[in-house]
């Protein structure tokens, strides 16, 4: 199987990532709890997602879409809406020392996060598909891009036993409305840069057992980067988990659903597996101007798929008070039989959480 991972490649892996492991990355990281786990690869427990081998694309009912509208037409606002913001939310997750020490850096960085190396990506072993723009696709399909194709390949999750909803882009004030109006456990698929800066926000998720997921750091086209860049954008959004959530992620939606065998490589590299979806809200197209979705259109094509009985993933968002108040009327339309995301393919939550 393509996960298995050698046991050095595993210590290396929970090494650059746990503060408190064996292979130093400062002076005082020594070994003090023997975290690392004995059979290292809790990476490779999950279960693939279901009725899967190799790649295919897959037929994706709903509402009508271009390329460009996927997941977002517009880059995701990582700071609006505040209307539900408090003043003591203000804190910022503080720069750890660990990753002081491994980076040689004091601060998170902004948008354009730098790439540091890390020891066990291969550079040389990523598959070689050129940078490819915002809105463009090749026409050579071997790259398996969903975005493009809706091509998934043999570890993506698209869908759910159980019509499940997903929000993306956050934390954000608007995260905690939500938060309080749910009653199942769901999934969020967090911005690194939204997770330093709302951390009080992710943790209040993450306590309430929702499952916290990578969205990458700053929301770009993974296929538009270079290999070093979208390491870049997978790194410093796990490190930002682990220092705010003390936990390494699972699992990782790419924005706009930008993804491809390239992307897919190097996110294996992290142990991570894609989350895609097989139904679209669009609700954040009630932001447009003018509005060209509502509440209502959004329930009416809530409830259809709901009758359709077939389960599914619903991707929605929760940086628009506006798209939370959608999303807890959805939530009374699915009822509380949902799924986390980890859950609809009986895998595990984490990586590795830590005790720190
Ligand atoms: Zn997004």
């Amino acid at each position: 199987m393509r996960f298995l991972l050698s046991p050095l490649f595993s210590l290396l892996l929970f090494s650059w990532l746990n503060p408190t492991c064996s292979i130093p990355v400062s002076p005082d990281a020594s070994d003090k709890a023997g975290v690392l786990p004995a059979q290292p690869l809790l990476i490779n427990s999950g279960k693939q997602s279901p009725q899967l081998q190799g790649q295919q694309d897959v037929q994706i009912p709903s509402t009508p879409q271009t390329v460009k509208s996927v997941e977002g037409g517009a880059p995701a606002p990582l700071i609006s809406d505040e209307q539900h913001y408090n003043a003591s939310l203000m804190a910022t997750t503080p720069f750890p020392k660990w990753l002081h020490d491994f980076t040689g850096l004091n601060e998170w960085p902004g948008s354009e996060p730098p790439y540091i190396p890390l020891e066990f990506i291969d550079l040389n072993k990523i598959q070689k598909f050129s940078p490819r723009t915002f809105g463009t696709c090749n026409i050579d399909r071997s790259s398996c891009s969903f975005d493009c194709f809706k091509c998934v390949s043999f570890d993506d999750v698209y869908s759910c036993p159980v019509f499940s909803q997903t929000f993306d882009d956050g934390p954000h004030p608007a995260t905690i409305q939500l938060l309080n109006g749910l009653s199942h456990r769901t999934t969020f698929f967090t911005l690194g840069l939204n997770v330093v800066r709302y951390p009080e926000v992710y943790r209040l998720a993450q306590d309430k057992g929702h499952l916290m997921a990578s969205h990458t750091w700053s929301h770009k086209f993974l296929p538009s980067l270079t290999n070093e860049q979208i390491i870049a954008q997978f790194e410093w959004s796990i490190w930002a988990m682990n220092a705010t959530g003390h936990h390494l992620p699972k699992w990782y939606r790419p924005p706009y659903g930008g993804i491809d065998d390239r992307v897919r490589q190097i996110a294996r590299m992290f142990g991570m597996q894609a989350v895609l979806w097989d139904h679209d809200s669009f609700d954040w197209e009630m932001e447009t101007t003018p509005p060209k979705r509502n509440k209502a259109k959004i329930n009416a094509d809530v409830r259809r798929w709901k009758s359709e009985g077939k389960g599914g993933l619903l991707l929605e968002h929760d940086v628009y008070s506006s798209t939370v108040s959608s999303a807890l009327s959805i939530a009374k339309i699915l009822g509380p039989n949902q799924m986390t995301v980890a859950e609809c393919v009986n895998s595990i939550d984490y990586i590795k959480e830590f005790d720190y």
